[in-house]
């Protein structure tokens, strides 16, 4: 099975910085199914190709199963599929993340790629393929393969020959490729679980959401496991809904520069740690963590034991990761936290089990039918002993100077509520699902509009 990635970007030869492998040599790669060759049938200035050969060692493949004659006897060794995904992951894991020491601007660049796959079977045929690879952009040309030359009339295999042209960065080339790949051939040759879903939204990211086959593409990259197939879209659902903004740092500094007099951001982590410490909660699950303003300040407190981070955007996950790296904390206390990407609005089993979960500036995130959904997910089946939610005031919005008067404080918000319906949507949640909850200001007092933000503490009741 071979890959080759050709640009004519000049210096072409920088493609080896890219890939991070040297256009002189030829390496080898060991994989738990066989082996992989990376070496440059040509490296000039004007033109440069990369090859990835697999060796599928058909022998390893059913070694220790019991197995039929005819299961040696497969075309695995000489197609693209999953193998190859695994092998792009591998071997050009740091190309495939975007990232490059020597030429990091080169690797965000988009530039003149070619990628040639010598054998792609295409289930459902070179209609399919176009409509996996056209709406990317891609110039496809495939060259279709007949089942047997010696016997015409059994007609065409579903096997082609693939080009792939388009003026690309070479991290998104490498992303199409490591997902549609197996979603062509329709197999995988692993079990696939939960994992599965962050891997699909991970290399996803940007183009997913937005590809009119998604539905198609989710279900078979899942192996068409109901369950799997309608979280991932679920999730993809949520991620298209956020503005897409909204958890980029400038976007969150909007916010904050209309509360910033008061520096009511800092005020609020305060008021949730030492409602958290009250509760005596050293498990605490924090859901919509954003970039981990919270984590951050959790994670440094030796008071707590466990701590895990959900978000559905992947770019806040990853901003929220870099940004707790930075704290440079020593090795063992990365066992204390994880940071894992989810809609709040399913049903998910790694959210129970928790002390305390927190959904600061939030709940006015979702939309206003949604909320139901994620009132059930936590308080039913998550069920943590304390729940700790915060929300703006919207009756606060007045004071604010520099806001528009009618306007909402962030441009994603759903809603805002005034201190009574925030009190009557918990006093029902309470009820409804056996907490007692209570409530405090955060921020200055005004004696008319009450405080910018208003917390409520649920405390189960069994
Ligand atoms: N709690 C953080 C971030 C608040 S911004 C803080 O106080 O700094 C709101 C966050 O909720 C965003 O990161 C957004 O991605 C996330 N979010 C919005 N809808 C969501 C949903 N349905 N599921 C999970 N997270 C969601």
């Amino acid at each position: 099975m071979l890959l080759t990635i050709t640009t004519t970007h000049f210096p072409a030869t920088e493609l080896g910085y890219l890939l991070h492998k040297h256009p002189d040599r030829c390496q080898s790669f060991p994989l738990s199914f066989g082996k992989a060759h990376v070496f440059y049938p040509e490296a000039s200035t004007q033109q440069c190709t990369a090859a990835l050969l697999l060796d599928v060692d058909s022998v390893k493949l059913v070694r220790g199963r019991s197995v039929r004659l005819e299961q040696y006897v497969s075309d695995r060794p000489y197609v693209a599929s999953s193998f190859l995904s695994v092998a792009i992951a591998q071997v050009f894991s740091t190309a495939l993340g975007g990232r490059c020491k020597d030429l990091p601007e080169l690797a965000k660049t988009p530039i003149p790629l070619v990628a040639k796959l010598s054998v792609l079977p295409c289930r459902g045929g070179e209609e399919f393929l176009r409509q996996l690879f056209e709406p990317l952009g891609y110039n496809v040309s495939a060259e279709g393969h007949t089942l047997d030359d010696q016997f015409p009339d059994w007609g065409q295999s579903r096997y082609f020959t693939v080009e792939l042209q388009q003026i690309i960065t070479l991290s998104d080339l490498l992303s199409h490729l490591y997902v549609l790949i197996p979603v062509l051939d329709d197999e995988k040759h692993y079990w696939v679980g939960d994992e599965e879903i962050e891997k699909l939204l991970r290399h996803g990211e940007g183009w997913l959401t937005k590809h009119p086959a998604r539905e198609q593409i989710t279900k078979r990259y899942l192996k068409r496991q109901q369950r799997l197939t309608r979280l991932a879209l679920a999730q993809l659902v949520e991620s298209d809904n956020l503005d897409p903004d909204s958890t980029e740092e400038n976007h969150d500094q909007e916010e904050a520069a209309v509360e910033k007099p008061i520096s009511l951001n800092q005020q609020r982590l305060d008021a949730v740690i030492t409602a958290l410490k009250q509760s005596n909660a050293k498990r605490v699950i924090d859901l919509g963590c954003g970039q981990g303003n919270l984590l951050k300040i959790i994670l440094k407190d030796s008071f707590f034991t466990q701590i895990t981070g959900v978000d559905v955007s992947y770019r806040a996950i990853e901003i929220a990761q870099e940004r707790l790296d930075r704290l440079h904390l020593p090795r063992n206390q990365w066992e204390r936290i994880q940071l894992i990407q989810s809609a709040l609005t399913y049903q998910d089993k790694r959210f129970s089990g928790y002390d305390a979960a927190t959904v600061i500036e939030v709940i006015e995130h979702l939309d206003l039918p949604r909320l139901g959904a994620f009132e059930r997910v936590l308080f039913e089946f998550a069920q943590p002993k304390t729940v700790i939610v915060t929300t703006p005031n919207i009756e606060y919005n007045i004071k604010f100077e520099n806001l528009p008067a009618g306007k909402l404080r962030h441009q994603d918000h759903r809603f805002e509520w005034t201190r009574a319906e925030f009190q009557n949507w918990a006093n029902q949640i309470a009820e409804h699902f056996s907490y007692t909850v209570e409530f405090q200001p955060i921020g200055t007092q005004d004696p008319a509009v009450g405080s910018p933000t208003q917390m409520g503490i649920f405390s189960r009741n069994f």
